[in-house]
């Protein structure tokens, strides 16, 4: 598309909005003009809002009428490059462009003026008197190094009143200095060298390297096992784009974000990189998003919604983990980051890595089918090497009721602690207990607002509910028959398996690593050092612990129920055990000490099971892409759902009954629809949800298809109706 570059004063523009309206709207170019792409302010009915420079005005409304553009932004207008990245995520995902517009606008006040303002670092000098609102101002300004603050963060990241704050200025403790808004980022040293590199990643390193210099769109699967130095040889692609003069994006699950991470990626590069993730203040958001623009960031760390920063020259997209099921926002915008960093670097000419010990089904395909390189690390670094992998069959165990640690897991984990290791026992299920039950009526208490049972918490006193958030105290009595002291937990939580653990093992030192267990962000790492540091004997974690931590006391893992994730009938079931249990293991033996991990199973001869303890990944996943081949499913076919939710039930199916009868645009591309039925979380914060699933050939283009389909459906207030594209939950 060719378009103006520039328009002058008076010109008719077309605006495109972060406000819900289906069109572009026409306005005034202002004194000055604007160029094409350029960022503004404009006059939407009484109020002021965000947009975009879209192209030349359409000239269909009453030119008299016509109001002018109020400000352009003091920012990097967008490139024709984000424009179409954004119009082509849109079109694949079915999202509407004002909705991607937010999503490449997420950092609050980018209209406002650039100005200096009062910041607040750390000072030379010892308060004369400590109180411990004052030490938590300190240790917010040591835990964050050298960083400096405005004085609500810094009130605000302390829990203190800002006059705590100034006491310290008066005190010389703290620092208050002027300082511009918004100031580039230092330079990233690439004349620095990484680690001196082993024969197999020098040449995994070399192979990126070259992907780098040839400057074209290009994506490698970079898979190789944890501790391979998989993270060491794309930094070395890394160091290849930034010397380039390109600008790189590292992607991770936000839960691996750790400070570990950060630091590494420091000493490599002599300067901190730009982070972007829900921890990253109001201020700092807005300094990133405008550098990145400029150019004056170089490298960013951050969470899928990265992707959508205004790169002025992106060279390399690394996406860390891409297997993690936390790269699809589930929320508004249903997008895969890993599919979109794919598409992004396709239009920009960027290089992608994707990164994991144990990729998606969908990556290993494309790499099988070729449309991806493909490099294999699979040597742990020095003298680590994979933990044995073994099944305790649990029918043979002597269990006692109320008990999930076998005998023979007990056994393990003791010679371990005569050793003054470390043992890891995994359970990936939040809370006390998943299930509470009253043992007069049969009751379970569930949630008032969705179809699911509520979990207890004993260490916060609640029942919470974990698909809407809602808590209530533990009740005495039964809601129901109102039966008191007989309401009685179901099965383990890790907080259960804690008390068990104390229970078997009085005398271990025992972390519970469980992420409703940690007031704050700090709270979590002060946990994690300390298990590094060898304090405690054993771990008990969820999900938390199976990504990115680096324990090197660690040598055995205890899985308590292998067969969790086997149960469900979600289509990636196998495929997220298999992940899951292979990363989890993964944490034992990552120092000189060869590790051990034990699978508690019911079903030891279930071929995923077999699958995680032969080793033979390969084997797995040819196996896996096979049924889902034959079962014409993703990613060998194509699914899409439709979700409806109504406060009504009935509307809900009205609605999916409907789609079913005018199926017309579907059956032209030979698609198929299934449905519609109750989701299997049928109520979530009071919405009835019904589903619809979509099952199409690999070719063919579904998206203009389900448009026209979903678009014959009435508005409706009261119905909701999202459209999931590639879906990777199905609840
Ligand atoms: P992965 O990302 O595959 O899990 P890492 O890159 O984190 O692996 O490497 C695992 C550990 O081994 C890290 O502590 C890393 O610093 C170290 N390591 C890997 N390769 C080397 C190397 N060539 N020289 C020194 N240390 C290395
Ligand atoms: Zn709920």
């Amino acid at each position: 598309m060719d378009l103006p570059s520039y328009y002058d004063p008076g010109a008719l523009v077309s605006v495109l909005t972060t406000q819900p309206i289906d069109r572009l709207l026409d306005y005034r170019a202002p004194e000055g003009g604007l160029a094409q792409g350029a960022f503004v302010q404009v006059p939407l009915g009484p109020r002021q809002v965000m947009g975009v420079v879209w192209g030349p005005g359409q000239g269909n409304y009453d030119a008299s009428k016509i109001r002018a553009v109020t400000k352009v932004l003091d920012v990097a207008p967008m490139r024709d490059e984000m424009r179409e990245f954004l119009i082509r995520a849109g079109d694949y995902t079915l999202t509407p462009m004002n909705a991607m517009l937010r999503l490449a606008t997420r950092a609050p006040g980018l209209s406002d003026p650039p100005s200096m303002q009062k910041v607040y670092r750390a000072g030379a000098e010892e308060p004369d008197r400590m109180t411990d609102a004052r030490r938590r101002v300190l240790d917010v300004l040591r835990d964050y190094g050298g960083l400096s603050f405005t004085l609500k963060e810094l009130s605000e990241m302390a829990g203190v009143s800002t006059g705590v704050v100034k006491g310290l200025v008066t005190q010389g403790a703290v620092r208050e200095e002027q300082a511009p808004r918004d100031t580039p980022y230092p330079r990233m040293d690439t004349d620095r060298h990484g680690k001196p590199l082993t024969d197999s990643q020098a040449a995994a390193a070399a192979h990126l390297e070259r992907g780098m210099r040839a400057g074209t769109y290009g994506t490698t699967l970079l898979r190789g096992v944890t501790g391979s130095g998989k993270t060491e040889v794309y930094l070395e692609a890394v160091a290849a784009c930034l010397a380039q003069g390109r600008q790189a994006l590292v992607l991770l699950p936000e839960i691996a974000l750790s400070e570990q991470f950060l630091i590494r990626v420091e000493q490599r590069f002599g300067a901190k990189p730009v982070e972007w993730h829900s921890g990253v203040t109001m201020t700092e958001r807005r300094r990133a998003w405008k550098m990145v623009g400029q150019g004056q960031a170089e490298l960013v760390i951050g969470a899928r919604s990265a992707l959508f920063l205004p790169f002025r020259d992106l060279g390399l997209i690394v996406v860390d983990e891409e297997h993690d099921t936390s790269y699809k926002q589930e929320d508004g915008a249903l997008y895969s980051a890993r599919d979109m960093s794919v598409l992004r670097a396709s239009i920009a000419g960027a290089r992608v890595v994707l990164a994991s010990a144990t990729p998606s089904l969908e990556s290993w395909a494309n790499a099988d089918a070729g449309k991806y390189d493909r490099i294999d690390l699979d040597a742990r670094f020095g003298t680590a090497v994979l933990p044995e992998m073994r099944a305790i069959d649990m029918r043979n165990e002597q269990m006692q009721p109320g008990r999930w640690i076998s005998p023979s897991l007990a056994r393990a984990v003791r010679s371990r602690m005569e050793k003054g290791e470390q043992s890891l026992l995994f359970l990936n299920r939040r809370g006390y207990a998943p299930v509470t039950l009253c043992r007069a009526c049969g009751e379970q208490i569930s949630c008032d607002h969705c179809d699911a049972s509520m979990v207890e918490h004993r260490f916060l006193k609640r029942l919470i509910c974990h698909q809407c958030g809602d808590s209530k105290p533990v009740p005495e009595a039964c809601p129901k028959c109102e039966v008191e002291g007989k309401l009685a937990p179901i099965g383990p939580g890790v907080e259960r398996l804690a008390e068990e653990v104390e229970a078997v093992f009085p005398e271990a030192r025992v972390a519970v690593l469980s992420s409703d267990l940690f007031s704050s962000a700090r709270a979590l790492k002060a946990a994690i050092a300390e298990i590094a540091e060898g304090e405690v004997d054993i771990i008990i974690g969820t999900q938390l612990v199976a990504k990115g931590h680096n324990f090197p006391k660690l040598t055995l893992v205890g899985v308590i129920d292998s067969d969790l994730g086997l149960q469900g009938s979600d289509l990636r079931a196998a495929e997220r055990t298999f992940q899951l249990m292979r990363q989890v293991a993964g944490r034992a033996g990552r120092a000189d000490i060869p590790g051990e991990a034990l699978l508690q199973t019911h079903q030891p001869e279930h071929p995923v099971i077999r699958a995680i303890l032969s080793g033979d990944e390969e084997e797995f996943w040819r196996a896996e892409a096979e049924a889902r081949r034959a079962a014409g499913m993703p990613p060998y076919g194509r699914l899409a759902a439709v979700i409806l939710s109504a406060s009504d039930p009935q509307a809900a199916f009205a609605a999916g009954q409907e789609l079913a009868r005018r199926a017309g645009p579907l059956n032209a591309v030979q698609a198929q629809v299934f449905g519609p039925a109750a989701a299997p979380i049928a109520r979530i914060r009071g919405r009835h949800r019904v589903r619809m699933l979509v099952k199409a050939d690999k070719g063919v283009a579904l998206q203009g298809a389900m448009a026209q389909w979903v678009g014959q459906l009435r508005p409706d207030k009261d119905l909701r109706v999202a459209v999931d594209i590639d879906p990777q939950s199905f609840f």
